[in-house]
């Protein structure tokens, strides 16, 4: 009853809002708590401020009868609302998960499925609990296809967001050390991540596999699936170069990419593979991906004073610290130095894992290599050229004496290490 009510709101154009710092004339508020503030508490400045209704959670805030709508849980109100709407929405759902690079995936899928489609995607990030519904939130009348990221840290969350989202198609980018904290181990990450293949299955819905990824071939054997790989698979798609920037060829048709590192030939094949799909042609395949430039530090490239840099700093766990650096050694370029900072959430593993990179680093010199962060520093190397640095303010005065001409330099590190700072030191 109080759903189909907030619904027939939310249909006759009544957008939704989560927060009274951006309340817009005739919102609905939805008053969610978090571990520092309690939205019920905001729902009667909301309706000042102009929202058409406030769904509230918390009786003693019961305070405008008229404008205000008691449930028993606001969350899991605003779920079943996405839900709903989905539902109603009645439109093909690609839902996609996995350790690293969901969000470069969701971007290029949607950059593909837009050449010959209405589509809407998660913005950002937005891939969490509260996300996904206001994703789905977000789709219109008029949206064709929907493209839905999904993020987790523990068991249980992607088999909720499958259960909110209802997806007719899923993917997993790929199965890596990423959250360790919240799934105690890799068994723990595949386990959580194909909580989407389970909800597949049990819902005779299909998922693409990369065959390139042997973990994903093997967790999918009893699936419906669509496959694509550079072996045998349903699209074959190919690697012709990842040294600088990643080529692919799909049916003698070439794509040059703006992305760099081997990591991304999955993300590009996954979004070949679902234009192709979805009836994308080929020469739109191509435009989409060649066009597509990445943001917010996610394997950006910037020349700067003759420098050429990879910059990575938006997150780092062991999987994809591990494939930049080999990515890095592979790849062309002159001088190069390597700016690496800590990994975060890795729980007991954390001390063992960046010995792990140190100990990859000393052995294997690659260049002149600054490592950064208190986890970096607690590991011991005796190779001359990798220097560990506590703080990056240490780093910082490090660099001032440093003399750097002309190198390709990589820097990658978590997210809380904001090491894009680094490139205004150059
Ligand atoms: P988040 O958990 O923050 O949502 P995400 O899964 O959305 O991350 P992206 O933001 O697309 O991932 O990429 C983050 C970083 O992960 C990239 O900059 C790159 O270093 C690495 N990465 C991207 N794709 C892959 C991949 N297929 N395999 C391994 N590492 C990858
Ligand atoms: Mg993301």
């Amino acid at each position: 009853m109080k759903i189909t009510s907030i619904y027939s709101k939310f249909i006759q154009g009544a957008p939704i809002c989560t927060d009274t710092r951006k309340v817009t004339k005739g919102c609905i508020f939805f008053a969610l708590k978090g571990d520092n503030f309690n939205g019920n508490s905001f729902a009667e400045e909301a309706i000042n401020n102009g929202a058409l209704l406030s769904v509230i959670d918390d009786e003693s805030f019961y305070t405008l009868k008229d404008s205000m709508i008691l449930v028993q849980d606001v969350l899991k109100t605003l779920q079943s609302l996405a839900t709903h709407h989905r539902e109603q929405l009645n439109i093909p759902i690609i839902s996609l998960t996995g350790s690293n690079g969901k969000t470069t995936t969701k971007e290029l899928i949607n950059a593909v499925l837009s050449k010959k489609y209405n589509t809407t995607a998660t913005q950002g990030n937005l891939n969490n609990h509260i996300g996904v519904p206001l994703t789905l939130l977000s789709m219109s009348s008029d949206t064709e296809i929907g493209i839905v990221e999904m993020g987790a840290n523990h068991l249980k969350e992607i088999e909720l967001l499958s259960k909110i989202s209802l997806p007719d198609y899923g993917y997993i980018t790929n199965f890596g050390k990423a959250h360790i904290e919240g799934f105690g181990s890799l068994e723990g990450v595949v386990k959580g991540k194909t909580e989407l293949y389970k909800y597949l299955k049990e819902e005779n819905k299909i998922a693409f596999i990369n065959t390139n990824d042997e973990r994903q071939v093997i967790e999918s054997t009893n699936l419906d699936k669509v496959t694509f790989g550079s072996g045998n698979s349903d699209y074959t798609i190919e690697l012709l170069d990842a040294s600088n920037v990643v080529k692919v060829k799909y049916n003698n048709v070439d794509i040059t990419s703006n992305l760099i590192g081997l990591y991304n030939f999955n993300n590009i094949a996954a979004a070949i593979a679902i234009g192709v799909f979805f009836k994308v042609s080929e020469n739109k395949i191509k435009e989409a991906i060649e066009d597509y430039i990445p943001t917010n530090n996610r394997s950006q490239r910037i020349e700067k004073k003759g420098h050429n840099i990879i910059l990575d700093a938006y997150n780092a766990n062991p999987t994809s610290m591990m494939a930049a650096i080999k990515n890095f050694e592979q790849s062309e370029g002159i001088n190069k130095v390597l700016f690496l900072g800590d990994m975060f959430e890795l729980g007991d593993t954390a001390k063992e894992e960046h010995q792990i990179v140190t100990d990859y680093l000393s052995k294997n010199k690659i260049g002149n290599t600054y490592l950064i962060g208190t986890n970096f520093f607690k590991t011991s190397t005796e190779a001359a050229h990798v220097n560990l640095f506590k703080t990056f303010e240490d780093l910082k005065e490090f660099i001032a004496n440093l003399q750097l001409k002309k190198c390709t330099i990589l820097i990658k590190a978590s997210r809380g290490m904001a090491l894009e700072r680094i490139v205004e030191l150059l």
